[in-house]
């Protein structure tokens, strides 16, 4: 590795993520699988490890974001969602989670109560309990206001786990709607840039979205794309499971301000974060039956079918260009903006 110091990227979810994972972390670690499970390696929204004729399904993250309160949530609101999400994912049923708070001296109260009270506002909706936690405190100055890391715990029936590498040529991809929403409402906030009144973030709970999407049958691989974005989620598809995915770019559903700032700021749409949505692969024939159940929950109305797999050029993302072009998409660097997850 030729960095003898962390720097920011290397926690972005992007390349420099997966180089610290692949170079540093997993070789580290000589235990990494519970025999029958999902373990470390697989590097995969979660782990599982089976129990009888189930698989408990665990999965845990650490939440650094600025500013703690954006448009369309906050830390807490986020933590939760972001945990849930990784374990309905994986195909569970999400029932609690853990959580640990560390917050900086001088933090205000009433800040950790309405923070508090986000975490359980999304817990209540997803019928998650906060089965345990931490709480510690650190002086004035030596952290940035508050990080909370939570672990959720899901619950699925032996050979029904979806991962992120079982695509296969004829595969649909949908998404539940629209991309890029939380990183540049983040940003927008945080930056003064004005976007904020006409944008916010897509945090939310996917329970009932991937419940109603599992139905049919049909999934074949599914991930939620938050660090790396879009673009960082596709390319680690086509990569596990070694065919290509194209993506119509007409098809992607995605906000006019989230188009104006990525334009402004030179973002590509596409690795911006996004805390509310769930990519998946599905059996083409039952693609659009997938996609109406989608389409009636609460976070699913915008759903698209944006792509489908193919077997040739294994391990690439391929944009079909509004314009009739192609265009590689690669996995981002890093998240464009630090700091929103
Ligand atoms: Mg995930």
């Amino acid at each position: 590795m030729e960095f003898d110091k962390i720097e920011l990227a290397h926690g972005a979810g992007g390349k420099l993520t997966q180089q610290l994972l692949d170079e540093i972390i997993v070789p580290t670690f000589k235990n990494k699988i519970v025999k029958g499970g999902i373990g470390l390696e697989a590097l995969d929204d979660g782990a599982t490890i089976p129990v009888q004729d189930y698989e408990v399904v665990v999965s845990t993250d650490a939440h650094t974001i600025t500013p703690l309160f954006f448009p369309g949530g906050d830390l807490g609101k986020l933590a939760v969602c972001g945990t849930i999400n990784d374990v309905a994912v994986m195909g569970a049923k999400p029932v609690a989670i853990t959580s640990a708070i560390i917050m900086e001296e001088g933090f205000l109260m009433n800040n950790f109560k309405k923070i508090l009270n986000s975490m359980n506002q999304i817990l209540v909706e997803a019928n998650v309990a906060l089965i345990a936690g931490d709480t510690k405190v650190m002086p004035n100055g030596t952290l940035d206001g508050m990080i909370i890391s939570t672990t959720g715990v899901g619950i699925v029936k032996k050979g029904s786990v979806i991962t992120d590498n079982g695509l296969k040529p004829g595969n649909k991809i949908i998404i539940n709607g629209s991309i890029g929403d939380h990183g540049i409402a983040l940003l927008s906030k945080r930056e003064g840039l004005g976007f904020e009144t006409q944008l916010v973030s897509d945090c939310a709970p996917l329970h009932e979205t991937i419940e109603a999407a599992m139905k049919p049958g049909g999934i074949k691989a599914m991930k939620d794309p938050t660090r790396g974005g879009v673009a960082g989620l596709l390319n680690e598809f086509a990569q596990k499971s070694n065919v290509s995915i194209w993506i119509d770019e007409d098809k992607v559903p995605i906000k006019a301000p989230v188009i104006a700032a990525c334009e402004m700021l030179g973002f590509d749409p596409l690795a911006i974060a996004n805390e509310g949505k769930v990519v998946m692969g599905v059996e083409k024939d039952l693609a659009e039956e997938t996609l109406s159940l989608i389409k009636k929950t609460k976070y699913g109305k915008n759903a698209e079918i944006i792509g489908e797999v193919k077997a040739e050029k294994p391990g690439y993302v391929i944009l079909n260009t509004s314009i009739g072009g192609k265009r590689i998409i690669e996995t981002p660097r890093g998240e464009p903006i630090p700091r929103v997850c």
